[in-house]
């Protein structure tokens, strides 16, 4: 490997962004030369690995933090992932998406009053989406609805699908990228390298781009884009980027019960909490288990079980007055303060299985502590932006640019289902940049069309609505 090997676009990071990305680039643009550089031996190891996220794709309908608009938004990014991975073979769509019932389950009359609210105002945008009364409920997910037999004692109304792709293995996904690409060298005479187990250890910009530094030497690229994780906002802040952000990240960990659920059962947010809802996954790696979780855990370190990244972190939290005031913002907030306390005690063994128990029997009100079991080694960290100049969290996917042919990419949840929108708006930046050409037809064929064709204009999709 040498300085000399000068690509157009080099990407660091081989998760499902990264992968993504890759894939967009070597199939819907003229650019020739593209590197993917991974430090790991092979794809998706660190976030996007089965056992590290909950398996969804977010696609609006029943996520209670989106708006309508943000929900339209989203589901054009989701189905990008259902319109691809619904065009291979039998054999490979069945390892990346899979159909399954999903449902939105309101508990209690407040939250089955607003289930029933929020139906009719998104099913005109989810057609496939219906409203589930109890018995509909029992139909699809018996041990929701009922207790040996009995019907539970909760008022319970659900809206959702009874058999949609909404379950993804986001390993699988990156791995049909990456493969995907291989095939894209050999037909369509393009060099696209992939470089695992190379750690990039610096980015310098040059008078042609940027260098490149390698723990297996040096790489040239006119365009670069980090696709790293927690990593991304490291290694845009040693480039004098980003630096009115810091990082939180939150852990996330899950508990497994016997079988338990057919499909996947969410709740509605809090308001003060979006995405902090736990829910029940069937789990489309690990047969016969339910998934309950995620917990929310802040955790000094930018990558799970990776002691070196507790320095790591230190250097992106750039602690000081205005990173306090958020937090202390966040704090003051009665219900954040007891979610924090209490998803301290998920971690605590003996409790913790007791406490979550509970939380599961909003879900499956049957299930008993003996029932269940700290999934070890399973989880992710999900590292949230603090923004210190708008004292405030950043939830959600971000973006760090100067405009110069760099992009840093952070991609907490639902950064999974993004991975192909993402890549498309850093595939329209480089190309612009760097002036390639998109093949917009193939683009829409590709992925606006198939299972679901979402080709509606993409001036009515405003990033107002994030
Ligand atoms: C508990 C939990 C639940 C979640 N559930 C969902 C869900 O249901 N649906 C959903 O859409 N999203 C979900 N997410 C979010 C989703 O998992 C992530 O957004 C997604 O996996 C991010 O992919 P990525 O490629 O950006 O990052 P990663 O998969 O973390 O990949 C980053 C890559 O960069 C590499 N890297 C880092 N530093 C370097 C370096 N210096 N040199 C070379 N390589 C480097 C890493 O090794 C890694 O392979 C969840 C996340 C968590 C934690």
């Amino acid at each position: 490997m040498s300085a000399s090997t000068h690509y157009d676009v080099l990407i660091v990071g081989a998760g499902v962004t990264g992968t993504a990305l890759l894939y967009e680039l070597a199939k819907f643009t003229d650019l020739s030369r593209l590197c993917l550089v991974e430090k790991y031996d092979s794809v998706a190891s660190v976030n996007s690995h089965a056992h590290s996220n909950s398996q969804t794709i977010h696609c609006g309908d029943i996520e209670t933090n989106y708006t309508l608009d943000k929900a339209r938004l989203v589901k054009r990014t989701a189905y990008m992932v259902i319109n691809y991975a619904a065009k291979l073979p039998a054999r490979e769509r069945e390892r990346i998406i899979f159909r399954m019932p999903k449902m939105l389950l309101g508990v209690g009359k407040d939250e089955c009053d607003l289930v029933r609210r929020r139906y009719e105002s998104f099913k005109e945008l989810f057609p496939r989406m219906q409203l589930l009364e109890r018995q509909d409920i029992a139909d699809l997910e018996p041990n929701v609805a009922l207790v040996d037999g009995a019907w539970r004692k909760d008022e319970i109304v659900a809206t959702g699908t009874p058999d949609d792709y909404c379950a993804v293995d986001f390993q699988a996904l990156a791995e049909s990228f990456s493969r995907e690409c291989v095939r894209l060298e050999r037909s369509a005479n393009k060099q696209i390298s992939q470089l695992f187990s190379t750690k990039v250890d610096r980015i310098r910009r040059t008078d042609g781009g940027y260098l490149v530094e390698t723990s297996r030497g040096p790489l040239q690229a006119r365009a670069v884009v980090v696709c790293a994780g927690g990593h991304s906002l490291l290694m845009a802040q040693e480039m004098g980027l980003g630096l009115e952000y810091s990082c939180l990240p939150v852990a996330g960990s899950f508990y497994f019960a016997p079988e338990a659920l057919n499909g996947k059962v969410y709740t509605v947010q809090n308001t003060n909490l979006p995405f902090a809802a736990v829910h029940g996954d069937h789990d489309v790696k690990e047969r016969g288990k339910t998934r309950f979780g995620p917990t929310a855990l802040m955790l000094p370190m930018l990558e799970r079980r990776n002691p070196a990244s507790i320095k790591e972190f230190f250097k992106v939290l750039r602690f000081d007055r205005q990173v306090a005031g958020v937090l202390w913002d966040q704090f003051k907030v009665r219900d954040i303060r007891q979610y924090i306390l209490r998803n301290f005690l998920y971690e605590v063994p003996h409790l913790n299985r007791r406490l979550f128990a509970k939380e599961i029997r909003k879900i499956v009100p049957s299930m008993t502590v003996e029932d269940i079991s700290y999934a070890e080694g399973f989880g992710g960290i999900r590292p949230q932006l603090i923004d210190k100049a708008a004292r405030k969290l950043r939830l959600g996917e971000a973006k760090i640019s100067d405009g110069q042919g760099i992009i840093f990419n952070m991609t907490p949840s639902p950064g999974g289902t993004s991975c192909l929108g993402s890549g498309e708006n850093d595939m329209r930046t480089i190309a612009g940049y760097l002036g390639a050409r998109i093949d917009e037809s193939a683009f829409e064929r590709e992925l606006l069309m198939g299972h679901e064709d979402t080709r509606a204009p993409k001036s009515i999709l405003t990033e107002d609505a994030a």
